[in-house]
């Protein structure tokens, strides 16, 4: 693998100002698979001034949406038609199974831009008002400046498409920071970019550790910052940005629940647990790692819960039957081995999985997928973000408590209630203080449903109107008739 060992700035490939390089490592060989260009300041100096000259005084932002648009389908089509590649690039940097690369981490992106240029399409840009006091208001909607995006590495093109689409659209221009575990796919973009014509300076992405970050996050040529990470980091970036009056908009953490009701079916929700729960090896911020089981029935789901997952292969990624491969990192590894041990401790029943390598593995960052049962709410394991492959089984008394389990976190990002009478379900998912809820559905999204969540994972949306509106400062015109001839005395 051969990626450019430059950086893209401005619109054009550059060579990064200190020489330096990062590692790109198979998660599944731990090789070393690729190096790329890493920025200095310098680098992050210069993106930003090219963004801030392309915003004050470039043609993007003045640009009709319709342009923009016909833009983004392009590079929508572009990206459609390299996906397999994407799927591949993927694979190799942080090692989710070619299927699900496939099917989620390349395919879905690609839904998100024809998604968001639709919503741009039928956005209310500006609107004439009666005014309450009298004459007409002109509400118009004004792109917010240079966008400073950050993503994370678990659904790296995803991510990137959630921020980067929207703010072009609204007429943005972008330094997008990709992390240093993914820089392949950005380049891949970068690439893209390059081909539809987005004028220079409008993008320039730079992938880089959280010195990076912190360096962009700060810079005083950046109008929003548009973050999505820990909730530790989104701390961070909050209080710089509150320093700085900078519009912010955070993703962050999850620990959701999976709750399913006493009439639900065990082997569908396991099956539903396998997406919800074990997706991308437990590294989704919308991972539903809790599950809520009616006490009664609690051994019935567990094991078809087990049942499931001991039907997952685990193993190299680029094998079509894997669905789970390794962690991305070392690191990551490491903590989500600390935290099977952790659980054990706690005094949760270890029922599949634990911390050696799974059977047939003999390197690379693998975890078992771990099921604990016998959890209470109040654990370490059912309260803090593993980003792994484990999930925990909690049981409840009545519907009121398992409600009360949902809440009884500090995140509020994505959730689930499993049971076959409707009605009942929704009511019970109205009761659940979080972003967004699936009935019956693991995913609990849509690209015209706001995304985002409450408590500590996150403020701020991304996804339909509410994504694009976070891209722009609506702004008002108030007109009256002229009252007379300039200088000319009332009355006369
Ligand atoms: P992380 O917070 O360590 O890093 C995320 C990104 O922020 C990286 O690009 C990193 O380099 C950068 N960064 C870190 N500290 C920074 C700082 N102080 N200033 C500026 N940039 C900084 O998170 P991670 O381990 O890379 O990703 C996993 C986390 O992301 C999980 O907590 C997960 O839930 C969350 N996540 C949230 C969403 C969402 O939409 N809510 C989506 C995906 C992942």
């Amino acid at each position: 693998m051969s990626p450019r060992q430059q950086l893209y700035i401005g619109g054009e490939w550059v060579d990064s100002t200190g020489g330096e390089t990062i590692e790109v490592i198979s998660p599944h060989t731990e090789q070393v698979i690729a190096r790329v260009a890493a920025p200095t300041h310098a680098d992050i100096d210069r993106a930003v001034a090219d963004a801030r000259a392309a915003f004050d005084t470039g043609p993007w932002p003045h640009t009709d949406p319709r342009e923009r648009v016909a833009i983004m389908r392009t590079l929508a089509d572009h990206y459609n038609a390299r996906e397999d590649e994407l799927a591949q690039l993927i694979t190799a940097e942080m090692g989710a199974p070619i299927t699900f690369a496939r099917s989620a981490h390349a395919k879905l992106p690609g839904v998100l831009m024809r998604a968001f240029a639709d919503t741009a399409v039928g956005f209310l840009w500006e609107q004439t008002r009666a005014g309450f006091l009298g004459g007409e208001v002109v509400v118009r909607h004004e792109p917010v400046g240079v966008v400073a995006a950050i993503v994370p590495w678990n659904m790296p093109m995803f991510l990137t498409v959630a921020k980067l689409i929207p703010a072009l659209l609204a007429g943005c221009t972008v330094v997008l920071k990709p992390s240093p575990e993914t820089p392949l796919d950005a380049h891949h973009m970068a690439e893209l970019l390059d081909t539809v014509g987005v004028p220079p300076g409008v993008v320039s992405i730079l992938p880089g550790g959280r010195e990076v970050g912190r360096y962009l996050v700060a810079h005083p040529g950046v109008d929003k910052v548009s973050f999505t990470g820990s909730t530790a980091a989104g701390r961070q970036v909050a209080q710089v940005c509150g320093a700085a009056l900078r519009r912010v908009s955070l993703e962050l953490g999850g620990k959701s629940a999976a709750l399913v009701l006493d009439d639900a079916d065990p082997d569908a929700v396991a099956t539903g647990m396998m997406v919800a729960g074990l997706m991308n090896g437990g590294q989704a911020c919308v991972a539903q790692t809790r599950v809520l089981v009616p006490r009664r029935r609690r051994h019935e789901f567990a094991d078809a819960i087990a049942n499931a997952i001991e039907k997952l292969t685990v193993g190299d990624p680029f094998d079509p039957a894997t669905r789970v491969g390794p962690l991305v990192s070392h690191h990551q590894q490491q903590r989500v081995r600390e935290y099977i041990e952790l659980g054990r401790r706690e005094g949760a029943r270890l029922l599949l999985g634990g911390t050696d390598l799974p059977e047939g593995v003999a390197r690379g960052w693998y975890v078992r997928p771990t099921l604990f049962t016998d959890v209470d709410n109040t654990m370490r394991i059912a309260q803090e973000e593993i980003f792994g492959p484990v999930l925990s089984v909690i049981a409840y008394t009545d519907d009121e408590h398992a409600v009360c389990l949902a809440n009884d976190s500090e995140y509020g990002l994505s959730g689930s209630v499993w049971s076959p009478d409707l009605e009942r379900a929704t009511a019970i998912a109205r009761r659940i203080r979080t972003g967004t809820v699936g009935i019956n559905e693991p995913y609990s999204m849509d690209p015209v449903a706001p995304f985002g969540g409450v408590k500590n994972s996150g403020i701020g949306r991304e996804f339909g109107v509410e994504g694009l509106a976070g891209y722009l400062d609506p702004v008002s015109l108030s007109l009256r008739p002229a009252a007379g001839r300039p200088n000319e005395a009332p009355g006369t």
